[in-house]
């Protein structure tokens, strides 16, 4: 086991303790975001608490039991290498022309304007912007909780700002996109935020954002999987499930959020992860190209992505 997931863990682990109910199967002791229910089913079954599937709306989500001061300690320092081991630079970078590919779905992307990227982390989507001359047009602003990212971002000479939405100093209706990638399932209330991200678009402004997809087919292969291997699956399963995300979506559920914070979805698209992008190696990597191909003809890749307009 390398240092870097030896430290996850140990973060996780002193988040936690003292802090956990008994569990009582079929109700969650979170209540669901979406519809407040508590009726669930247990997907898997993560070290710290379990993945459920709300049974009245269908939402996936983590049965966690965090503080929100837990959240900020565990978003310092070098989170995202210490989250994600096996990024090297260049799957950053590759990562980051898929957002400007995203990005471009947007209706206002040629045209120009005022654009936040909420949950910039170390601000690579913006740079790859800046690099292919986006800010000739684009006035960009990044808005991230991890302070030692947020410094790997402003080195680059760019406007990011260590905050939460809420205390950004963003003014209310003041962008006309908001890009939010891999970041609304790691907070604890995906509706609270969006409705904050709303508050800052202007009307007709537009929200493009990426998530985990409750339904793809790999969460399906390690649900499988830990079911009949037992802990022999378990390292698979736990990369699938990460600890860190708390929202798993489905068109249906992400639609549903946005909706409850005045977002009209008018894109739903998917796209695979860096893990089937970029396996580590040459056996996974035959296994991940099946994964691919099948994962594209079921529409059941990893990644959901949606273009939402405020109303
Ligand atoms: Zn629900």
């Amino acid at each position: 086991m390398s240092p870097s997931v030896k430290a996850k863990q140990a973060i996780f682990e002193g988040l936690l303790k003292d802090s956990v109910p008994a569990i009582r199967p079929g109700e969650a002791r979170k209540p669901c975001v979406l519809c407040a229910g508590r009726r669930v089913s247990t997907l898997y079954m993560q070290a710290h608490f379990p993945v459920v599937r709300c049974l009245d709306c269908r939402l996936v989500y983590a049965d966690e039991h965090f503080q929100a001061e837990d959240l900020q300690a565990f978003y310092t320092g070098d989170y995202y290498q210490r989250a994600y081991v096996c990024h090297p630079p260049e799957i950053d970078q590759k990562i980051a022309r898929d957002y400007v590919r995203c990005f471009d779905r947007s209706r206002a992307a040629a045209r120009g304007g005022s654009l936040l990227d909420f949950g910039s982390a170390r601000a690579t989507f913006l740079t790859e912007l800046t690099r292919r001359g986006y800010g000739d047009r684009w006035n960009m602003v990044g808005v991230d909780i991890n302070p030692d990212e947020v410094a790997m971002g402003k080195a680059q000479g760019l406007d990011v700002r260590c905050a939460t939405l809420r205390a950004s100093g963003l003014a209310p209706g003041s962008q006309d996109v908001v890009t939010a990638f891999s970041v609304l399932e790691h907070l604890q209330d995906p509706v609270e935020t969006l409705q904050e991200i709303a508050a800052v678009l202007k009307p007709g402004g537009e929200l493009v954002a990426i998530v985990p997809s409750g339904s793809c087919l790999i969460i399906h292969f390690a649900i499988l999987a830990s079911k009949l291997l037992g802990k022999r699956a378990k390292n698979f399963a736990d990369n699938v499930f990460h600890e860190e995300h708390l929202y798993y979506f489905s068109p249906k559920t992400l639609t549903t959020a946005c909706a409850r914070a005045g977002l009209r979805v008018d894109q739903v698209f998917y796209q695979p992860s860096y893990l089937e992008t970029h396996p580590p190696g040459i056996l996974v990597g035959v296994g991940s190209q099946l994964l691919r191909v099948s994962s594209w003809a079921l529409r059941r890749q990893t990644m959901l992505g949606v273009v939402a307009t405020k109303l």
